[in-house]
């Protein structure tokens, strides 16, 4: 019999898909099989048991979206981690960790370049009073902004609705309380801590691999261990001016049709930033990117003013 499921989890040719709420462990059919990406986690599949038992992978289901990593310093080194994720929840700590700008624009910036919407969650909100300020620069550049507290389980209803019948990415720095808030939504429900490690014909590598649980309100929250820290993908300097979404009305105003906004005199970003219509954070955070993803000498100031 045929029937349809969704890929939580791949490892040597096995993969284990949940079809209508429990787990079959099957392999993948011998047309499939060429090409590492031909299914990947998150992938909707239909699967056939066979009657002496286990199953096979018959067919996948076209994707909507393909979570990506870039390799970085590789100009080819895209990486396909997990298909279908509907979003990415960005977590950050109100303090302890303290709130760190530069990084959760990097985490955000990872995010957009893969296209995908955004949630940015400011958790540990019982330690720190005005924890609202880390996110009303983020609620004012246009992205949804959760405020989280475990201990005090504020906002975690809120945060439930916005996982429910979705496939969510959690990412963040670590300890801001990534594995805290999914387990209290939903007992059990935690990310696992560390990557593993195995061997492969490369040599000792470490498992990258995305995996995937069932949200027991609907929907999946996809860990991805050996890249968890989406913050240090790598990014392409497209990627890096598109990811600040409050720059868009600017770009094309600037003096210069190739400004890099870094600075060019009659930069309508800087401007705006000077009139308080950008937060200064934003573009400190943009312009330290800009430079970590230029390994190569790249043309400045070589364009035509308007
Ligand atoms: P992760 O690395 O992002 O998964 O973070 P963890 O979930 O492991 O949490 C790190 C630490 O922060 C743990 O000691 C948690 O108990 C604590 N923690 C998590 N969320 C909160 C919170 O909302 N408030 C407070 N005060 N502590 C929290
Ligand atoms: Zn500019």
């Amino acid at each position: 019999m045929d029937r349809r499921g969704i890929v939580l989890s791949k490892a040597g040719g096995r993969y284990r898909v949940f079809v209508d709420g429990t787990t079959h462990e099957v392999s993948i059919r011998g047309r499939l099989k060429q090409g590492a990406d031909q299914v990947l986690v998150g992938d909707w599949v239909v699967i056939r048991e066979h009657a002496e038992g286990g199953g096979t992978i018959e067919s996948v289901q076209e994707r909507v979206s393909v979570l990506r990593r870039r390799t970085p310093g590789r100009s080819h080194g895209l990486r396909s981690v997990a298909a279908n994720v509907d979003q990415i929840v960005v977590v950050g700590a109100a303090s302890d960790p303290d709130w760190n700008p530069h990084m959760m624009d990097r985490f955000l910036a990872v995010a957009a370049a893969n296209e995908l919407p955004i949630l940015l969650v400011v958790n540990k909100c019982d330690l720190a009073p005005d924890g609202s300020r880390f996110g009303a620069v983020y609620e004012a550049a246009g992205y949804e902004v959760s405020y989280t507290s475990v201990p005090d389980r504020t906002g975690l209803m809120d945060l439930r609705d916005r996982l429910q019948g979705r496939i969510s990415l959690l990412t963040g720095p670590t300890g801001v309380g990534k594995s805290s808030l999914l387990n209290a939504l939903q007992p059990g429900l935690r990310l696992r801590t560390r990557a593993v490690s195995r061997r492969s014909q490369a040599g000792r590598h470490t498992t990258v691999a995305a995996e995937m649980y069932p949200f027991a309100y609907g929907g999946f929250v996809v860990d991805t261990p050996g890249l968890r820290d989406i913050g240090l993908w790598g990014l392409e300097p497209a990627d890096v001016a598109q990811a600040f979404v409050e720059f868009g009305p600017y770009v094309g105003q600037c003096r210069f049709d190739n400004c890099r906004h870094v600075q060019e005199p009659g930069c309508a970003i800087g401007e705006a930033v000077t009139r308080g219509e950008i937060a200064p954070s934003r573009l400190d955070s943009y312009r330290r990117m800009l430079e970590e993803t230029h390994s190569a000498a790249r043309p400045w100031l070589t364009g035509r003013a308007r």
